[in-house]
């Protein structure tokens, strides 16, 4: 077991609640919390505090390894040492002897995943009792007695002759548990280095630092590390012991893809709509006639005989609008709380955050889900939320809710002027669930390429394969109602394929993979068995956030939101 340990004072003398002061857009903690949040083998990320604020922005992050500590007041004062706080938290907790304790000081936020994973690596290969980070400095320096300590004036090297020094840059320490204990020290026996690159020197701690360290940032951030997420937590009371609905769900399913089948035997030589290879000839599932291939190319699964999809959005024809077979007026406020606010939120946590309220414009926004999300309290000083969407029964909804909803399809062939300059004004544009109904979606990243501006971000969310749910619909075809769906979903996008659509022009800030495939496994066993008895599968419902998490983890999710940053 590997831990982080991060103190984190509320009352720091210099600057006050520094831990929680804003850099670049973001709590200082945020910065090393995040970058151990993506180091695989760290299991905990333990923040240890005496105040209710950082404990509460801590927490707001909603990352999985993060767990709070709160101090106690004597170690919390001035004269209290890392060390002490330390000690007192290894005496309360269940850690082993053997346990690795990796001290992370905050005021370091330019150090990144990779240099926690490289100087791990270094502790474990070179059995160092334990590590700290440092810096090579090229200084010369003097006692003040006028005798220089490293070098010699009457022979000054160049720069490049001299091999400088080790600075300690504050960074973090590894040690293990029992030699923390013993030593009551951070560092003891056999000390390995880890040597950091030279930007990392400045700890923040003087108001000066700071300056220094956000323009550093900005040079070092033109790689920024990804954050990933994984799971969800959605209410399964809410969804279980519905059996029956989805049962008539299917059937109403069934019908609709009836009235729109438009058979086409002869499909090949198609294209993969995404990267454009010839090679999509390999079979993954038919489903009630809808045939979808695997591409080899970018291993994206496409549907090969496509209906006329403008007329399945056709905004005068109701009946074949696919989304009415799901939509239900009444339970849209419980969808806003447990659907569209913890994307906001995480949308909110990948991107920085400016004084300016940024125009946020949500495309194929139906009812407004999104839009409604922006006017909660959380984030309703920070954008502006504008929708587009062609339903027109949707349009009146969200109207009549007093959303701005502006009518119209994002049709690359034919574009419109008033579309142009939404995009063009954006700050932040979103397509949640949109790209997979799309002929072809390299246009309309073509289309964003063009009219997006510098630095604006771009939110997709798309249905994802390789993923449990996908096997769902492979070993069961008859019972798709999700994921997999004839003849709406054209194409179901891998994470290569989503790369390959916006490679040189996007950077990717964030992900976050979740699904419910394992809720469907469970679903269609019961669909295929027609029992009655339904506590065990309810029993087993009730875990399916902690289960699907471990699948997400694993690269199995089913939906996965893409955060985007134009460059
Ligand atoms: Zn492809």
């Amino acid at each position: 077991m590997i831990i982080a340990f991060i103190p984190a004072r509320g009352g720091s003398k210099s600057i006050p609640l520094k831990n929680i002061k804003h850099l670049n857009g973001k709590p200082l903690i945020y910065w090393s919390i995040v970058a151990l949040q993506n180091v695989a083998c760290v299991n905990e990320i333990i923040v240890a505090t005496d105040s209710e604020e950082i404990a509460k922005t801590a927490v707001s992050f909603n990352f999985s390894k993060v767990r709070m500590y709160r101090r106690k007041a004597e170690n919390a004062t001035d004269t209290a040492t890392t060390e002490s706080v330390m000690l007192e938290y290894i005496e309360q907790s269940n850690l082993q002897n053997d346990d690795i304790f990796m001290l992370v000081q905050a005021t370091s936020p330019l150090t990144q995943t990779k240099h926690f994973e490289k100087a791990l690596e270094l502790y474990n290969k070179n059995k160092y009792d334990s590590l700290l980070s440092c810096v090579r400095n090229y200084r010369f320096f003097w006692n003040e007695n006028g005798t220089s300590k490293n070098y010699d004036y009457r022979n000054r090297h160049r720069r490049q002759d001299f091999d400088g020094q080790l600075m300690e840059n504050g960074a973090f320490y590894i040690n293990t548990v029992e030699g923390i204990k013993k030593s009551q020290n951070r560092l003891c026996g056999k000390i390995g280095i880890y040597e950091m690159p030279e930007y990392t020197a400045t700890e923040l701690d003087e108001p000066s630092d700071w300056v220094i360290v956000e323009q550093l940032f900005k040079f070092v951030n033109n790689q920024p590390s990804i954050l990933r997420r994984y799971g969800k937590e959605i209410d399964m009371r809410s969804l279980k012991g519905n059996i029956e609905k989805i049962r008539n769900l299917i059937v109403k399913y069934i019908d609709f893809c009836k009235e729109n089948l438009k058979q086409i035997d002869d499909y090949i030589g198609f294209d993969c709509r995404i990267c454009h290879s010839k090679e999509i000839n390999k079979k993954f599932v038919n489903i009630r006639g809808y045939q979808y291939n695997l591409c080899e190319n970018c291993g994206s699964i496409i549907l090969l005989n496509i209906p006329n999809v403008k007329n399945l959005y056709d905004s005068t024809s109701e009946k074949t609008k696919a989304s009415e077979v799901y939509l239900d007026y009444d339970i849209i406020p419980k969808r806003v709380e447990t659907i569209a606010l913890p994307k906001v939120k995480f949308i909110f946590d990948s991107i920085c955050r400016t004084s300016e309220k940024l125009l946020w414009c949500d495309i194929g926004c139906g009812p407004g889900e999104i839009l409604m999300a922006l006017k909660n309290t959380d984030y309703v000083d920070y954008f502006e939320g504008i929708g587009i969407e062609i339903s027109s029964a949707e349009i009146k909804f969200g109207r009549k809710n007093g959303l701005n909803i502006f009518e119209g399809f994002l049709n690359v062939d034919e574009l419109n002027d008033e579309i142009i300059k939404i995009i063009s004004a954006s700050d932040v544009i979103s397509m949640f669930n949109v790209l997979e109904h799309i002929e072809q979606p390299d246009k309309i990243v073509d289309f964003y390429r063009k009219y997006m501006k510098t630095g604006a971000y771009l939110v997709i969310e798309v249905p994802r394969y390789p993923s449990l749910a996908s096997f769902v619909n492979l070993v069961s075809p008859d019972l798709t109602y999700r994921h997999i769906i004839p003849p709406v979903h054209l194409q179901v996008f891998s994470e290569k394929s989503v790369d390959i659509l916006f490679q040189d022009d996007f950077n990717l800030l964030a992900t976050w993979g979740f699904g419910q495939g394992y809720t469907d496994i469970l679903t269609n066993s019961m669909l295929l068995s027609n029992i009655e008895e339904k506590t065990l599968y309810e029993n087993l419902m009730d875990i399916s956030n902690k289960v699907q998490e471990i699948i997400d983890e694993n690269g199995f999710s089913d939906q996965m939101i893409f955060v985007m940053r134009k460059k």
